[in-house]
């Protein structure tokens, strides 16, 4: 206990820039001392006398000896990213530098801080809850416009003012039943059990659209995975690099040549699209090959979508129709392209390739064939809930908290109906508002929060 407090009230030194040469390298301090401690080292103006959110430019010297010239942010507790004194010292970029700085000071007696640290402290501050501190993570991880909305939208507490709401209305039927309970002898009842009944409902159906909004959240979030399916030579190679548009996969005459996984990302309005190449569909003696074949299937299964390309000039209808069947069994939604359409002087497709409404003709090999399959691949994934800017849930653990939730809510609709007496049914609120509480913080437990920070990065 002691331990821990000490651990969140000592002083901290991170670089907060990224590692690595840089023109301008950022080291972070907080704590009590951040500012005396600068100013021990530190000469130009004596910072414990300036104002909070203030610049200062000067040097800063170990026993006399200038390791460089820098500016110091200062930045006043409880008005600061932590709660606590915050420092930010902005220096050279030289590897040297940071660490001639980080050594004066560790000797001060300022600790190293550990992962998520900074981020840790502001949560137990109370700056913000527990959500917003997990979006900062994902918004320094988004790398897609939709990853960016969702993590900023939960940073800035949309997702926790939600989530408290439901909590207000939980608290206040479990505080009448509780009042009850001190009544017990004379058999009154302070809680309507049917307006119990009807928020429980009402709160059942917003957990619930939470829920199913996670689908799309992990979408957002990890990128659709996606399968370029298709035999040797179908040209999945090629429409991978037309799509990345670079040489990433290695695009060979040689049927079965592709025989390890490229995965590389795209991203289309926002969305992105995660590309796993495949070794083709076709069956075969050869072993190598066969691994291969094995890993598509299982890489297909995986999938949340499909592109299957098939050559339009090696491909009967009744060979197509037979891919498509063994594709539907997948249950996994799909597009079938046909490729090299190249081939083919124009009206000389194949009659059952033109009013065929799944099967989308391409040339792999050419850009101008890009946009219709990408607008097909943001069709099929179709993000509309995203659009209509209601909260998505993108964090697995929230995710887990709300599906909880819902059981313990589910449990107290059948204790009323089943009549059971208040204890009983305060005893279920109590658990549904703890799985709620868990997703804001408002419960937690120390691995929980370890769990949490040590998968942010030092310095934030
Ligand atoms: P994969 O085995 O499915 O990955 O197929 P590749 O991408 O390696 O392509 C096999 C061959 O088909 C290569 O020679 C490609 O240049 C060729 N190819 C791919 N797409 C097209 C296309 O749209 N039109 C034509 N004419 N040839 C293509």
């Amino acid at each position: 206990m002691l331990n821990q407090l000490l651990e969140n009230t000592d002083t901290i030194i991170a670089l907060a820039t990224a590692p690595g040469k840089g023109a301008i390298a950022v080291l972070r301090v907080s704590g009590p001392e951040a500012i005396t401690l600068t100013n021990n080292v530190f000469t130009g103006k004596d910072l414990t006398q300036q104002a909070s959110h203030t610049i200062h430019f000067g040097t800063i010297r170990d026993e006399g000896e200038i390791i460089d010239e820098v500016l110091v942010s200062l930045f006043k507790g409880p008005n600061s990213y932590t709660g606590e004194n915050v420092v930010e010292i902005s220096c050279h970029g030289s590897g040297f530098i940071i660490q001639q700085l980080v050594k004066l000071f560790l000797k001060q007696g300022v600790r190293y801080a550990k992962a998520g640290e900074f981020t840790k402290r502001a949560f137990l501050n109370g700056k913000f809850d527990l959500a917003q501190a997990e979006a900062v993570a994902d918004l320094i991880a988004a790398d897609s416009e939709a990853a960016h909305q969702a993590a900023m939208n939960q940073m800035r507490g949309g997702f926790s003012r939600q989530i408290a709401e439901l909590r207000e209305k939980l608290i206040h039927f479990a505080s009448m039943i509780e009042l009850e309970l001190d009544f017990s002898e004379e058999d009154v009842e302070f809680a309507d059990r049917s307006a119990l009944q009807t928020l429980i409902n009402e709160l059942s159906l917003i957990i619930e659209k939470l829920i199913a909004s996670f689908e799309v959240g992990n979408v957002i979030k990890n990128g659709v995975p996606t399968v370029i399916a298709g035999k040797p030579n179908a040209g999945k190679s090629t429409l991978l690099n037309t799509l990345l548009n670079e040489e990433k996969a290695i695009v060979s005459d040689i049927p079965g040549t592709t025989r390890d996984f490229i995965e590389d990302e795209l991203i289309i309005e926002g969305i992105g699209f995660r590309f796993i190449d495949t070794a083709g569909l076709r069956e075969t003696e050869d072993r190598v090959e066969a691994i291969g074949v094995q890993r598509t299937y299982e890489k297909m299964k995986k999938a949340s979508l499909i592109i299957y390309l098939f050559d339009i000039n090696q491909t009967s209808e009744e060979e197509l129709q037979e891919q498509i069947t063994q594709l539907e069994k997948l249950e996994i939604p799909y597009i079938a392209v046909a490729n090299k359409v190249d081939l083919f002087s124009e009206g000389a497709l194949p009659e059952y390739l033109k009013n065929h409404p799944y099967i989308l003709p391409i040339s792999a090999s050419s850009l101008n064939h890009m946009e219709p399959l990408k607008a097909k691949l943001l069709e099929i994934v179709n993000l509309d809930s995203f659009k209509t800017g209601n909260t998505i849930v993108t964090n697995v653990r929230h995710y887990e908290s709300l599906v909880n939730t819902q059981t313990a809510l589910s449990d107290v609709l059948s204790a009323i109906d089943e009549g059971v007496t208040g204890d009983f049914l305060a005893l279920d609120i109590r658990n549904a508002l703890h799985h709620l509480g868990e997703i804001t913080g408002e419960i937690t437990t120390d691995d929980l929060l370890a769990n949490i920070f040590s998968k942010f990065c030092i310095g934030k």
